[in-house]
């Protein structure tokens, strides 16, 4: 937000007078619908009033806001806000998710989840498929995706729900402007140009189609999250979230930032030495990935290693043993959880978070990793003043990281909501309510 009470904001007139956009006042203008749409979404559904005290704006101002951001579909009239009020009370604003969603699509090594999400975080939409990635070129991976969207499509334009674009996660490096995965060495895909392969896929009139890495946007859905759900939000700011899946990755947000850039997975941490499809030998992933914990929980023809079978499935089937007491498996949770420790320790020396979030396969087996986590952190503090680093695993489930996908699919409305289109029965008649 750049302008304060009294700091010369756009009048109300020349808000409703502004299309087309004419040069800052244009900006402003879009800048504030953004901050009261991202209030909404950090604070649930709130008054006008309320509204203006948290955006530092004129009531006046925010009334027009809300107007306009009614007009595009983004938010709807609420209840009456009864809580504390003087007097009459007023109808609370909240985010409208009947107009528009983002679709977020993971492709892990055995799977491929497709979850669409509407404006108020309401999942529309999912589908989780067993598909082993590695034997499968780019190209017939990308086909097995392009399925699974158009049949998302399908389903989100018979609710009648516009797309604001497609985000297709995936492990390893990525490239965020040009849509390309430059290196996922768990899936052998190196220079894929994923987003263009994935758009020519869906055919003429799909949306637009980005390409972001499943740690980073895992991270997101836990932000997101967390600002609705959480009362510890503070916390939350300073956030690093570790997922494990057959590939280990990470990411921290600071201040609702997105830090990117780490590999986590290849720390050398493997006591073990063995072979990683990076080319080195060692790695973290090695040692905490999921391959790690069937092989060591199961022979290899036991049926939870198949990767065509569903994963929550065969994780569920080793939670069950391990619930049951089956020392085979208690024994290989316990060697992940001493390696999942050690490189959590180094992580908090270097990155130094207020919380850690586990997700993918160790939120699973959460009470088998957290508490051996959580006190070998307590151990390492330096000195009584030091701050406790609490570690929590994700509730958002396997699907964390398309959810992750389908946020940053939306991210665009939420930063300016103008690029949502105004309904149709307002364009040219914008009289307001
Ligand atoms: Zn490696």
């Amino acid at each position: 937000m750049q302008q304060g009470p009294g700091g010369g904001l756009t009048s109300a007139a020349s808000i409703m007078a502004g299309y087309p956009d004419a040069a800052d006042k244009g900006s402003t203008r879009r800048n504030n619908l953004g901050v009261v749409l991202r209030l909404l979404r950090e604070n649930g559904a709130q008054s006008r009033t309320r509204i203006a005290a948290a955006a530092g704006l004129p009531k006046a101002t925010v009334s027009v806001l809300v107007t306009e951001l009614i007009q595009r579909g983004l938010v709807r009239e609420g209840e009456l806000d009864r809580a504390g009020a003087v007097g009459r009370p007023h109808r609370m604003v909240e985010l409208d998710g009947s107009r528009v969603c983002g679709i977020g699509a993971e492709v892990g090594v055995d799977h491929v989840t497709v979850m669409a999400l509407d404006l108020s975080g309401a999942v529309v939409h999912e589908q989780r498929r067993g598909i082993s990635i590695p034997e499968l070129s780019p190209q017939e991976a990308l086909r097995e995706v392009a399925v699974m969207v158009r049949a998302a499509l399908r389903v989100v334009g018979a609710r009648g729900l516009g797309v604001a674009g497609v985000v297709l996660v995936t492990q390893g490096a990525v490239d965020t402007e040009t849509g390309t995965v430059r290196l996922a060495t768990n899936f052998g895909w190196r220079d894929v140009p994923a987003a263009a392969e994935l758009r020519a896929l869906l055919g003429p009139g799909a949306p637009p189609v980005q390409v972001e890495n499943d740690a980073e946007s895992g991270a997101l859905a836990e932000y997101i999250s967390a600002d609705v759900d959480s009362d510890d939000d503070a916390d939350t700011r300073e956030l690093l979230y570790v997922t494990g899946g057959i590939g280990v990755g990470g990411a921290k947000l600071s201040d609702g930032r997105l830090l990117r850039g780490s590999e986590i997975g290849h720390m050398h941490l493997d006591r073990l030495e063995r072979p990683c499809a990076c080319g080195r030998t060692g790695c973290w992933e090695m040692a905490v990935g999921l391959q790690a914990l069937l092989d060591a929980a199961a022979d290899r023809t036991d049926p939870v290693h198949d990767r065509t079978a569903d994963l929550a499935q065969r994780l569920g089937e080793l939670l069950a043993r391990a619930d049951g007491g089956d020392p085979r498996t208690l024994a290989a949770l316990a060697g992940i959880a001493d390696d999942l420790a050690r490189g959590l320790g180094i992580l908090v020396d270097v990155l130094n978070p207020s919380r850690i979030v586990l997700g993918g396969y160790f939120a699973v087996f959460g009470r088998y990793l957290v508490d051996t986590a959580q006190q070998l952190l307590d151990q390492r503090r330096i000195g009584p003043v030091a701050q406790r680093v609490v570690v929590a695993v994700s509730t958002l489930g396997l699907s964390n990281a398309a959810r992750g996908g389908a946020c940053l699919a939306l991210e665009g409305i939420f930063h300016d909501p103008t690029t949502a289109q105004l309904r149709p029965e307002v364009t040219g008649d914008r009289q307001s309510r």
